[in-house]
């Protein structure tokens, strides 16, 4: 079989699905079930049906392409990504694998192969959090990591309900039903840009993804006592804010002494209430991001955050409460799909890094129902979420390419 990508035709499908933006070029916004990403969708699916893909949308939006293999009673080849993306962001986060990975299965058909298990492009719903407060929202519902009643809860930042919101744009059927049963998937395989320096730095053209780091976020709410920043002296004071600063640099030091590199903790947004200059703090909210690829050195730099905010707390008598978001165990990609990214790799004389996925994608929540694994391409200076994020067309078909490989492994 001699697969070749068309590495023009891909490059301009990506500035295609880039116009559709509600920003100004080169920044692509494209929020979820906004008119501007159901157009952009509408586009990949007629460029899916183009090649005689059969297309199905779930409930909550995400949509199957399947090229049905010659015994439709077998578990399915999955492969796939997102395309919405938050404001002011680039082309290529998630794009690369929605198209690549169509690209992929188009090399596949002009090559003449036909394969055993059907394989599937998957195009999730709302991987970004930025309408409805929560990331990967489809791929949550399919893998079963979120349930229907709590998805039927979220709102958007209009007060908007999922529900309303999924109804308005034409999607009926229930949440319920979204699931997927176990078996669903053989194997479900990501393309995506790395989203970090590492690849371009060692000059390697490919990623292999061997485990994705586990996510957990909190919200951290520092209660103290406001007064006039003139008239309440400093003994008598209860600063939300001067509490709050000792818990993001307890953190900052679990993060930094768990005694391996994997750890990372960010607090990321700090709302001081009232806010005024001549006001003292009254009020203090952090939103906590905390990653690892070990449950149990995440869940160590969880335990230090929550021992300060006892200490904190009765320290400078303020009150202090920590909800949790989400905790996310992390993921080990499947072994079978490692061996056949290494081969398809080796097979075309390409270099690659064994690697950690330290962001989370939808793959990890594919996880909990099907043997997943990623594939990295270099994204310049690592940069991502911002309008000069870029890929080149030479890497972007070379992940294509081996992506078209693996897939041929493991449908046939
Ligand atoms: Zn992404």
């Amino acid at each position: 079989m001699k697969l070749a990508i068309e590495q023009e035709r891909l490059a301009s499908e990506i500035e295609t699905l880039a116009a559709f933006s509600d920003a100004e070029a080169p920044a692509v916004t494209r929020v979820v079930f906004t008119p501007t990403d159901r157009k952009a969708r509408a586009w990949v699916k007629d460029r899916c049906t183009d090649v005689g893909l059969v297309i199905r949308d779930d409930a909550i939006g995400n949509t199957f392409a399947r090229w049905p293999g010659s015994d439709p009673s077998l578990p399915i080849v999955g492969t796939g990504s997102h395309i919405d993306a938050i404001p002011n962001a680039g082309k290529y986060d998630g794009v690369v694998g929605v198209l690549g990975g169509l690209e992929a299965m188009r090399a596949l058909q002009r090559a003449g192969f036909h394969p055993r298990h059907s394989i599937e492009l998957l195009i999730f719903t709302s991987e970004e959090p930025t309408r409805f407060g929560i990331g990967c929202l489809g791929s949550r519902l399919l893998s079963g990591t979120l349930s229907a009643d709590a998805a039927r809860k979220l709102t958007d930042n209009d007060g908007a309900s999922v529900d309303e919101v999924r109804r308005n744009a034409g999607l009926t059927g229930e949440l319920e039903q979204v699931k997927l049963p176990t078996g669903y998937y053989k194997a479900f395989v990501e393309l995506h840009i790395e989203q970090g320096p590492i690849l371009e730095r060692e000059h390697l053209p490919l990623g292999v993804v061997e485990r994705i780091a586990a996510p957990a976020s909190l919200r951290v709410t520092v209660e103290g006592a406001g007064g006039h920043a003139g008239g309440v002296l400093m003994p008598d004071r209860r600063d939300a804010l001067c509490a709050a600063a000792e818990l993001i640099l307890v953190l900052e030091q679990a993060a930094r002494t768990s005694g391996a590199i994997d750890t990372v903790a960010t607090v990321g947004i700090c709302e001081v209430f009232p806010g005024a200059v001549n006001s003292i703090p009254a009020r203090v909210r952090l939103s906590v991001d905390i990653r690892d690829t070990s449950l149990a050195r995440r869940d160590g730099a969880v335990r230090a955050l929550e021992e300060a905010c006892r200490t904190v707390s009765s320290k400078r008598q303020v009150t202090i409460h920590s909800e949790w978001l989400n905790a996310d165990a992390p993921a080990e990609s499947g072994s079978a799909i490692v061996a056949a990214l290494r081969q398809a790799c080796e097979k075309h004389g390409f270099k690659f890094l064994p690697m950690t996925s330290r962001a989370y994608h939808d793959s990890l929540f594919m996880s909990r129902i099907a043997p997943v694994a990623m594939l990295f391409i270099p994204c310049h200076n690592g940069y991502s979420h911002r309008p000069d994020e870029y890929a080149s067309p030479d890497d972007i078909a070379r992940g294509t390419l081996v992506l078209a490989e693996t897939l041929s492994m493991l449908a046939e």
